[in-house]
């Protein structure tokens, strides 16, 4: 059974629609698939209709921005209720966010001589929620780097004009909403932070103690020795696996809906665990 617990929409910065990847799942033959569109709940409705004419099951989701340790960790929710009130209100904060920090990003890059950035990357995202990823789009479009790793590596980083520091949501906040929204949490492609084993250890401490049950062991964006490593510390710490492929379509082509790996020996699939069975439609 193909499993996939993490995909980006055109609600933030995947370039498919809510619609088009429940289509894409059926040709990939997943059966079950969350749509986890950063800080927002805008394209489960989408999906959700979509599903109902096939057999996928959608996953109603949520990768919500968290800074902890003034670093930005990502925290999937999975499995929510996404219209639950304290969910929806705490991601609305995190959105007001996003607008000011997108002032931020472009005054920055004013700065290093790029005029019009919040215009463009606004214009980019349309409805979508606005993020670095549409600011990166917008200058490969003004001929600054001609590919998006390039463009952050330059722009978008800490040191470069475009970086503007994280105030997103506390680790407890976020896992406490997911918790009232009936989810269960985990953490987002935990290889992925550069930190050390110790950091990557308080980090989970941090997380368990918070209420936390899950780790995205394999991800499109880990390799496979970090894929095993994640296993590592699910087993050590007794947290549920998850499987996700980060997808974002044309954003970041080398990612493809539906890994094929599964959740390693020894580590009990999050998609196991009892809180699974509420479906919320
Ligand atoms: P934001 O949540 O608005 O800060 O944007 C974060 C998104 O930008 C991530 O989810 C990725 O899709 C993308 N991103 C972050 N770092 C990079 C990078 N180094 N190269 C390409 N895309 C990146
Ligand atoms: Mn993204
Ligand atoms: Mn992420
Ligand atoms: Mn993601």
């Amino acid at each position: 059974m193909r499993i996939d617990l993490h995909c980006h929409s055109t609600a933030s910065d995947g370039t498919m629609s809510p619609e088009e990847l429940v289509e894409l799942a059926k040709e990939v033959d997943v059966q079950q698939l969350a749509l986890t569109d950063h800080d927002c709940i805008n394209g489960i409705s989408r999906a959700l209709e979509a599903s109902k004419s096939c057999d996928l099951r959608l996953i109603p989701g949520v990768e919500i921005s968290v800074t902890w340790q003034e670093m930005t960790i990502h925290i999937l929710g999975l499995n929510v209720d996404w219209q639950n009130k304290d969910l929806c209100d705490g991601l609305d904060v995190i959105q007001q966010f996003r607008v000011t920090r997108a002032e931020g990003i472009a005054q920055g890059l004013e700065t290093a001589g790029i005029e019009d950035a919040l215009a463009g990357a606004t214009a980019l995202a349309g409805s979508a929620l606005l993020s670095r990823t549409h600011f990166a789009q917008f200058l490969i479009n003004e001929g600054k780097a001609r590919k998006m790793q390039d463009v952050f590596k330059r722009y978008m980083v800490k040191g470069k004009p475009g970086y503007v520091p994280g105030d997103w949501a506390s680790l407890e906040n976020a896992l406490q909403w997911i918790k009232n929204a009936g989810g269960i949490a985990a953490i987002a492609h935990p290889a992925r932070y550069k930190m050390s084993a110790g950091k990557l250890r308080k980090l989970i401490e941090d997380f368990i103690d918070y209420g936390g049950q899950g780790l995205e062991i394999v991800s499109g964006s880990h390799t496979d020795k970090q894929n095993h490593g994640m296993a590592n510390y699910a087993r050590r710490y007794e947290l549920y696996g998850s499987i996700g492929s980060d997808f974002h379509g044309e954003h970041h082509p080398w990612r493809k809906m539906g890994l094929t790996a599964g959740v390693p020996e020894g580590v009990q699939p999050i998609w196991e665990c009892p809180q699974w069975e509420s479906v919320y439609r």
